[in-house]
């Protein structure tokens, strides 16, 4: 199963990736993840990726979609994936598209999850992320057992650079502009599932999880 998770930043992707692809046995591909490790390698891709992740703008499409290009060929993505945070573009999309073709693959689904931009202020500015597992809590809405320690690894918690109230509103400008064409494209594909993420992490991964099963 190939499954597009979509949906502003902040709506909860990373939280209900961890447990969709745990229940139904997904490869995690987030290319906000795989660009922040390349940042912290410091390798050629992350010293160009950083100057844009740092003004809360897009990576250039050609970046990003020759990092997809060569994920998406690696031998363990044949269980299946849940592709997280990608595509954000028309053109990622597209890109997106060929790529599957010449792999013999096909999106099954592209699942919304969306939220109002109020409360997904509030949610990337209380988001704090575990330095070593990549676990992902908020301060209010799912604190950690001890204060900035991870549950799940006792690793140290952290708030992304990108997190603050200025970038957070460029983010969301970005998403209204760049992103937000994607949900017609892929309703005319008929690909695609809204799901309200305005709910506690339980019920949205609930409603999600209920349509995911009818898919398989
Ligand atoms: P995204 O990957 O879409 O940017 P995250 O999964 O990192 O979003 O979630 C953003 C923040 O909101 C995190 O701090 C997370 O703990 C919190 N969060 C996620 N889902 C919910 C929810 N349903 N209700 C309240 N807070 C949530
Ligand atoms: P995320 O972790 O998904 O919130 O992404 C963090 C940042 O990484 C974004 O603000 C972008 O700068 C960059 N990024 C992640 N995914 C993409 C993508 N598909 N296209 C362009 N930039 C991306």
């Amino acid at each position: 199963m190939l499954v597009v998770l979509m949906g502003p930043p902040g709506a909860g992707k990373g939280t209900q990736a961890e447990r969709i692809t745990k229940e139904f046995n997904l490869l995690h591909i987030s290319t906000g993840d795989i660009l922040r490790n390349a940042v912290k390698e410091e390798t050629a891709l992350g010293l160009q990726a950083k100057q844009y992740m740092d003004r809360g703008a897009l990576v250039p499409d050609e970046i990003v979609v020759g990092m997809i290009r060569e994920r998406l060929a690696r031998p363990d993505c044949a269980a299946g994936v849940l592709l997280d945070g990608f595509p954000r573009t028309v053109e990622q999309a597209e890109a997106l598209g060929q790529v599957l073709e010449s792999l013999q693959l096909k999106i099954d689904v592209v699942i919304n999850v969306d939220v109002e931009a109020e409360e997904l202020l509030s949610r990337l500015t209380g988001r704090r992320v575990c330095r070593n597992c990549g676990a992902t809590y908020h301060i209010k809405f799912n604190p950690p057992r001890v204060r900035n320690i991870c549950d799940h690894c006792s690793g140290e918690l952290y708030q992304r650079s990108d997190d603050t109230v200025e970038t957070v509103k460029e983010r969301l400008d970005v998403y209204s502009k760049q992103t937000l064409p994607l949900i017609e494209y892929y309703q005319r594909k008929n690909l695609y599932y809204a799901v309200d993420g305005a709910r506690s992490i339980d019920d949205v991964f609930a409603d999600i999880a209920a349509y995911l099963q009818g898919k398989q």
